[in-house]
């Protein structure tokens, strides 16, 4: 049996952040201008804490401006949209995002739809998302984004492609069928109501899985020499502690693939990447600037 190409999506990640951080560094020098990126956090969720904190670290080390808010867990949505509006309006940030989940009180909707769709650098916007579909230009969200970015560093041929996308979530399914077909596949979106879901992943030139299933995706399911991107993050137990793992049986399916993601550092490190990537080209764009060329 041959051996996957293995996608390292960590390499390819501090390829992205150093785009970033050149095009940052022109901005500054040619126009004065600093991209700055604002993080919402609403109560007190230690894993969003995590996030949102190594957000604004990675801001700092691509020299971009970085801005936490925090809201107590109890706080109503007049709190957190008067807060949005103060953010919409100030010239220093040129990206906003929520972090979530809000607390189940929370209208996430709501939320959402009060970000300026020109600082949507989650691209959760509901004008962003129609900008998507029907092809114009606007804020990408950042996995489904990485994605792309892994499968072209890859050098995986796009154009005429089958691609499978397991899973249709608003933040990474759809968007990454959306993007997909922007770029030529022939694309099938399936989830949990899907039926003979092996056969047709195993039709798959490019099987995208972002279910939350811990290693459900088996060699079976995959397409000799298919490339697989393996967008699961999820906990399970090992040897007395516990480990990360994908929703593809990776030690499987990487004999079968011909080329793959690991988790962890496959399809996580685009996310902070694209992220940052959103944050410039926002700033660029909010300025009536080009897109910084090679970003
Ligand atoms: P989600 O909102 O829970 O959506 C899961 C999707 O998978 C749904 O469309 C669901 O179908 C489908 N599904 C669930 N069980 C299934 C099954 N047994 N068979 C077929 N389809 C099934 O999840 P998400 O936010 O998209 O995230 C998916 C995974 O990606 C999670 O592990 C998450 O942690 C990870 N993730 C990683 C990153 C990253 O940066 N690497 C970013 C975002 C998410 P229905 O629609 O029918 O319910």
């Amino acid at each position: 049996m041959g051996e996957a190409k293995i996608i390292d999506g960590k390499a390819v990640a501090t390829r992205v952040r150093e785009r970033v951080a050149a095009a940052a560094a022109r901005l500054r020098e040619e126009h004065g201008v600093t991209p700055g990126l604002a993080a919402v956090i609403v109560g007190d969720d230690p894993a969003s804490q995590v996030y949102v904190r190594s957000k604004g670290q990675a801001c700092t080390a691509a020299g971009l401006a970085s801005f936490e808010h925090r809201l107590p867990t109890d706080a109503g949505l007049s709190a957190i949209l008067e807060l949005l509006a103060g953010l919409n309006a100030d010239e220093r940030v040129d990206g906003i995002l929520v972090q979530l989940p809000l607390p189940t009180r929370i209208e996430t909707r709501a939320v959402i739809a009060a970000i300026d769709p020109a600082k949507d650098v989650d691209g959760f916007h509901p004008l962003n998302v129609g900008r998507l579909w029907s092809g114009e230009p606007g804020l990408v969200p950042c996995t489904p984004q990485g994605i792309l970015l892994l499968l072209r560093a890859a050098g995986v041929p796009l154009a005429g492609a089958e691609a499978v996308v397991l899973g249709r979530s608003g933040i990474v399914g759809k968007p990454v069928a959306a993007l997909l077909v922007a770029a030529d596949c022939t694309v099938t979106i399936v989830h949990s109501k899907s039926r003979d879901l092996s056969v047709i992943c195993r039709r798959a030139d490019i099987l995208v899985a972002a279910i939350g299933r811990s290693q459900m995706v088996n060699a079976g399911w995959v397409k000799p020499g298919a490339a697989v991107i393996d967008v699961g993050i999820n906990r399970v137990a090992s040897e007395g502690g516990t480990r990360l793992v994908g929703d593809v049986d990776f030690a499987a399916a990487r004999h079968v693939a011909g080329a793959i993601t690991p988790v962890p550092g496959g399809v996580g490190p685009m996310t902070i990447a694209c992220l940052l990537r959103n944050t410039v080209l926002a700033a660029c764009r909010r300025r009536g600037l080009s897109d910084p060329a090679g970003l």
